[in-house]
This record gives structure tokens, sequence and C-alpha cells, in this order.
């Protein structure tokens, strides 16, 4: 693994320089995006930053969040292309095709399933979040947080710990967390922004969860499904589904929660969460072609809601059976 100092001093040689994170973002891929742009702004780089998906509605709250568009429809060379807070360059999505020629890679994530496919990989999964290591990044290179760097990394730390709660939340997180709130993040106001304020629309799909969820493997594991025509029914987005499987992980029995969601190209969309580090969802979602976190996973596989959900809850049933 190569160290902050390499990383810098590459990036110091660059001219023009592409920050990326993951698809579907969430506020770790989007808070470290626009934390290190600013970073290299501040340094006179001519930097650029894309998301396939932009910057969703309920993330306008992170500061200087219009740095960050939607791919640019023509391809551009980059000196450098930096991806934060993502395992491999497929979920990176649409931007990869809108870098005609890069120069350099370089990789700075925490999923313990990273590929290691740049030329400079920065991969700590003690990490909770991407959000954290460029924490450690500033602080050990003497780099300035400015107060919407700061803003934009304790989002990033605070939605990828679950508030501070997760297992990977070490005491390097709350250090980390203490200098933003040094840098003077406003805590409640920051928190407000990320977790209360969610659209009617949510709830209404936090309903239909709640009224669907199916218990499986002796109230063990609870699924939710939401195929296109709810969808079309509930007049939700994308972006709401996010943590409505938190809902149903929250009950005592149950171990693992997955949602199924069907895309409108024919695949379903796995998400992934467990509550026992004896099972392994990373592991599970791997084998069937995706990855992410110990205890929170995810993949995308070709196939029919209910031939997909049969086949994942089947193997996650057996994972649970041997983990206890
Ligand atoms: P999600 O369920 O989409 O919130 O994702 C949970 C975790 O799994 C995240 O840390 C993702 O990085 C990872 N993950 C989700 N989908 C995939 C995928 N298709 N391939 C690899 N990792 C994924
Ligand atoms: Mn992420
Ligand atoms: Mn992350």
């Amino acid at each position: 693994m190569t160290t902050f100092q390499t990383i810098d001093a590459a990036l110091k040689k660059a001219q023009t320089i592409l920050v990326v994170s993951h698809m579907r973002p969430d506020a770790d891929a989007l808070g470290s995006t626009l934390a290190f742009t600013l970073y290299l702004q501040s340094l006179g780089k001519k930097v650029t930053a894309w998301n396939e998906d932009g910057v969703p509605e309920k993330f306008q709250y992170l500061p200087q969040h219009h740095l960050l568009t939607l791919p640019s429809p023509t391809p551009q060379n980059f000196d450098v292309v930096l991806v934060l807070d993502n395992s491999n360059k497929k979920r990176v999505g649409t931007p990869m095709a809108a870098v005609a020629h890069a120069g350099f890679w370089i990789n700075i994530d925490h999923h313990i399933s990273n590929e290691n496919f740049a030329d400079l990989n920065y991969v700590d999964p003690t990490s909770p979040a991407t959000g954290q290591i460029l924490c450690e990044y500033f602080e050990e290179l003497g780099i300035p947080i400015t107060l919407d760097m700061a803003g934009n990394l304790f989002a990033a730390i605070s939605t990828d710990t679950g508030s501070f709660q997760y297992r990977g939340t070490n005491s390097r997180t709350f250090l980390a967390a203490s200098r933003l709130v040094e840098r003077g993040v406003d805590v409640a106001d920051l928190s407000l922004a990320m977790y209360d304020c969610q659209p009617k629309r949510r709830l209404n799909l936090l309903k239909h969860a709640l009224n669907t969820a199916v218990f499986l493997c002796e109230d063990r594991l609870v699924t939710f499904s939401l195929s296109l025509a709810d969808v079309a029914t509930l007049g939700v987005i994308p972006e709401d589904n996010e943590g409505i499987i938190d809902h149903l992980r929250s009950v005592d029995s149950v171990v693992a929660a997955v949602f199924y969601e069907e895309l409108n190209d024919g695949l379903v969309r796995v998400s992934a969460r467990s509550k026992d580090p004896r099972v392994n969802v990373s592991t599970i979602c791997a084998q069937f072609g995706g990855g992410g976190h110990p205890l929170a996973a995810g993949t995308r596989v070709r196939g029919s809601l209910a031939e997909i959900s049969e086949k994942f809850n089947q193997a996650l049933c057996e994972a649970i059976s041997h983990g206890s």
C-alpha cells in the first residue's frame, strides 16, 4: 500500500484532476469527493468532480455541492483520476466513459473488497468511512481543513458509521470528528439536514416496506422487495430507499436484512446488512458478483425479483444457520 505523501506528491505534479466515487452515491462518496475537490482547488489545480447520479436532492445540504456534476457528454483528458470510496472501476459508472485518457489512477478507499485497480492504492478497511481516511490524510500532511471541507467530511463519517454506532467506529473516528467540530461544524444543524429532513415520499416507502416485509429463516432473516410497479404506484425515486432496510434490521430476532430492488435494465439490486460478524454479507454478495463490507454489502444480478431473492435468501439463511 502506498502512503499519503506519495499520493500527495503525484497530485501536486498533475494539472488536470478528475475526482469520482461510486454510482448511487451515499454521503461518504459525495462528501469525500467534495472535500478533496476543495483541497485540490486550494492547490490551484484544474479539478473536475463527477458522479453518475450528480448530487441527488437529499444530499444538497453538503457544502459546495454544486462543484460536483454529472459527467461531461464529451470525453476529456486528465493527468490524474482519483477514485474515492469505491472498490472497483465498474462501480464508477458513466463517468468512466467520459474519461478519454487518464495519465495516472489513484484509489483511496475503505472497502475490504477493494480490487487495488489503480497505480497508487490506499485501502484501509479499519476505517469506517473514506471521509475518516481523508481526515487522517489532511492531518498527517498538515493540510488545513476549511469549514466547507469539514462539513463534507463530518457528513461522510456520520452517515457511514450510522451516527457513530456501527462496529467499525473506533477511537480514530471520534478523533477525526472532534477535529471537524473544532473546525466549526455545527453537529445539530448538519444532523438535522442529514437525518430529520426526509421527503414524505420516503415515509410512504417505509409504510410499504413494513407492510410487505417477509420474515424467513426462523425470523433471523428479513427481506423486502421493490418492483418497478411499486415504484410507479408509490411515486418514489431511487434516493428514497437508502436506509429503509435499517428499520427491518432493528427487530431483535433479526441477524440479517436484505432489500431487493428491481432496476429497469433487467437487473436486481441487492442491498444486504448483517448484525453478527459471523454472518459476513460481503462474502455472500461476492458469490453473486458484488462486494462491500462484512456487515453491509451489495450486488447487482441479472434476473427477476422472485428468482434472485430466492437464491440469495437461501445462501444467506445457510450462512446464518452455520454462523449461529
Ligand atoms: P448499499 O447496500 O448499496 O448501501 O451498499 C452497501 C455496501 O456494499 C457499500 O459499502 C457498497 O460499497 C457495497 N456495494 C454495494 N453494491 C456493490 C456492488 N455492486 N459491488 C461491490 N460493492 C457493492
Ligand atoms: Mn459509499
Ligand atoms: Mn464509504
